[in-house]
């Protein structure tokens, strides 16, 4: 019985304590939200477990949360009559961090103390939040079904002790042994006003001992939260600050929510819905394969977390609950996989979201555009992945474009369309700067024709699945034959156009020669206008960028179709070419020709030495020649 065993943590552990006592001093309080809100879990689990083994809940039926303080003792206790823990449990959930991620946050941590402790508050705080107020932490428990009962001890220091005990009632009791400075909590009021500011929501009562007049706690217990499911309750009865607590208990999330809609559908399907966006990213955003989705509830019973199910993969960052009517309680996560009620509520729940985004760019532009570019590349997986909301997220979709620095809609990019100009062009590229000097847009630039510079990881996908918005075509400016003579025809500029062919006919074909292991062909341009080269691939062929993409991310098989070469008519470059009579000294030029367009579209050099060399040969050949002749002189 007083066998007593000692354990180390698990290094995050020690690491996530640490930090948490340091960072999160200024806001002692949130413990009890924590720890209720663990409480509350542990009798939604238990109900759920009772739907198929009834005598689990059977002997005491009336799940509840009690919070009491010692004055003697200077402890807080926080006890429930949930589900407990076995003593693998034990170890496993108060031992280690068993979330998926963990390492990858702690790696982002700087050390420094202030910046870390924003990240914190997206990662969850959780039951470790016990040891910001408390230097000593029991836990006394019993998992329902078992008749072993476990004591677990620690001062958060590195090392926790495990010990069977007596058995006790089910459920679990966490008694904070409070540090010198955190008497506050002692204050029975004190602990009302936090339960009723952050757990209101809390659908089981929360009780704590009736005071007697001169305010010393009797023996009765009273309920001192509100104990209903909070979207059950109607709308105009929620205030915005009961909205906010909910929130931040379902997401782990310190900040506000951003918005959020609560809806109850009746009829064809039923079920409440309360969907949140948050303001920031959680530290796992770009993990598609993070735990996400809605928390599930059918008849107001707790099913599970993070039911994927509820929502795509592209509105991971949406969060909040969904309570089903529709669906049997004996639901699994097998069975949301292949049902139609849930494909059902997934696509009426993508819809909602969508309705709140929207919403939000109609109401406030500004707050969205700062959603935008939290999310907004997350979102534009949507329409790679949704055939059915594609135009929709495309219209709410914010681009870079050449039209100037702010970001622009679609919409707005077709209205400013000249006459005659029926595409939405576009430039795909690794960095905005890239983009914006790049030479393929030089030509559009000239003749004030807008194009979109689209440099999001997911933009090459974006656009192969979005070719058309609104009957017009998407194109790439750096595919195909550049055609601006459609969109602004100039005759004057036919004639001249012809009249360089024939000019540089010979000069072009040389060049063709000389590159001919690098590129499919050399052609004169019609999109450049000060830069002397770049390089297109054909009509239907792979991006160059995203060539680059999946050779970076070390996709094997990459095809490695050769681009085409054009060169501008209107540089002396050409002039300089045509001149040239020594093989050694086209060949030269002509390569780096070819090489500064590589370098030019954010490409790598092969042999990016040699170009350095050839570079400086050009760059200090006068120089090297006059050298030259004033030695010969002095000889
Ligand atoms: P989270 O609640 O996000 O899972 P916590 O750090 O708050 O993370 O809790 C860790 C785990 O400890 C919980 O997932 C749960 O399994 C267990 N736990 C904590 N408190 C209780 C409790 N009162 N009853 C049963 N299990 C609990
Ligand atoms: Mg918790």
């Amino acid at each position: 019985m007083t066998d007593t065993q000692s354990f180390e943590f698990q290094t995050e552990v020690k690491q996530l304590l640490h930090l948490m006592i340091h960072s999160l001093y200024s806001n002692p309080e949130i413990f009890l939200r924590e720890l209720v809100s663990n409480a509350s879990d542990a009798a939604d689990k238990l109900r759920y477990e009772a739907l198929t083994d009834d005598a689990l809940l059977a002997d005491d039926p009336e799940l509840r949360i009690e919070i009491e303080a010692d004055r003697e003792q200077r402890t807080v206790t926080i006890r429930d009559n949930g589900i407990g823990m076995s003593r693998d449990e034990v170890i496993e959930n108060l031992g280690t961090i068993a979330r998926s991620g963990t390492r990858s946050f702690l790696e982002k941590l700087s050390g420094d103390e202030q910046k870390d402790s924003g990240l914190i508050g997206q990662f969850g705080v959780g039951f470790y939040s016990a040891f910001i107020v408390a230097d000593r932490v029991t836990v006394n428990t019993r998992r329902a079904g078992s008749d072993e009962a476990v004591r677990w001890t620690s001062d958060g220091e590195g090392r926790y002790t495990l010990a069977e005990i007596d058995s006790r009632p089910r459920g679990t009791e966490i008694v904070l042994h409070l540090r010198e400075d955190q008497d506050e909590f002692l204050e029975p009021m004190r602990l009302r006003h936090i339960v009723k500011r952050y757990s209101d929501h809390i659908a089981l009562p929360v009780l704590m001992r009736k005071a007697d007049d001169e305010g010393k706690p009797t023996d009765e217990w009273e309920t001192v939260n509100t104990a209903s499911a909070l979207w059950t309750r109607p709308k105009s009865e929620i205030s915005d600050e009961e909205y906010t607590e909910f929130y931040k208990t379902v997401a782990h999330d310190f900040e506000d929510p951003l918005r959020w809609a609560h809806n109850r559908v009746e009829g064809n399907q039923d079920y409440t819905s309360l969907i949140y966006l948050p303001k920031r990213a959680p530290f796992d955003l770009w993990d598609r394969e993070s735990n996400h989705g809605l928390k599930l509830y059918v008849k107001r019973v707790f099913i599970m977390d993070d039911a994927k199910q509820l929502l795509p993969t592209w509105l991971r960052f949406v969060r909040g609950i969904v309570d089903s009517n529709d669906l049997p309680l004996n639901v699994s996560r097998e069975l949301l996989q292949s049902s139609r009620v849930v494909d059902k509520l997934r696509a009426a729940i993508t819809k909602r979201s969508l309705d709140l985004i929207e919403s939000l760019a109609k109401d406030d532009a500004e707050t969205f555009l700062e959603f935008w570019k939290t999310f907004g590349a997350v979102i534009k997986e949507g329409i790679v992945e949704d055939q059915t909301q594609q135009e929709r997220i495309a219209g709410l979709a914010r681009w870079h474009s050449t039209h100037g620095d702010d970001l622009t809609t679609l919409d707005e990019y077709i209205e400013r369309m000249p006459e005659g100009q029926d595409k939405i062009y576009y430039l795909t590229a690794e960095t905005l700067a890239t983009a914006k000097s790049s030479p393929h847009i030089e030509g559009f630039a000239k003749k004030n024709v807008e194009v979109l510079l689209l440099t999001d990881r997911v933009d090459e996908r974006v656009v192969g699945h979005l070719t058309e918005y609104k009957d017009k075509q998407l194109v790439s400016v750096a595919r195909g034959e550049a055609d601006l003579k459609s969109v602004v025809a100039d005759p004057n500029e036919e004639a001249e156009q012809a009249r360089l062919e024939t000019l540089y006919k010979d000069t072009i074909e040389r060049l063709g020669k000389s590159l001919d292991d690098d590129v499919e062909s050399v052609r004169l341009s019609q999109r450049l206008t000060e830069s002397p080269a770049c390089l297109v691939v054909g009509e239907h062929a792979m991006s160059r960028h995203l060539e680059q993409l999946l050779k970076q991310a070390g996709e094997a098989g990459v095809p490695g179709s050769k681009p085409i070469l054009e060169v501008n008519p209107s540089h002396p470059v050409l002039e300089h070419l045509k001149g040239l009579s020594a093989d050694e000294d086209f060949d030269d030029l002509a390569r780096m020709l070819y090489e500064q367009a590589v370098l030019a579209e954010g490409s790598q050099l092969t042999d990016p030495a040699a170009f350095v060399k050839r570079l400086n040969r050009w760059v200090f050949r006068d120089a090297a020649a006059s050298n030259d002749a004033s030695s010969q002189g002095a000889a």
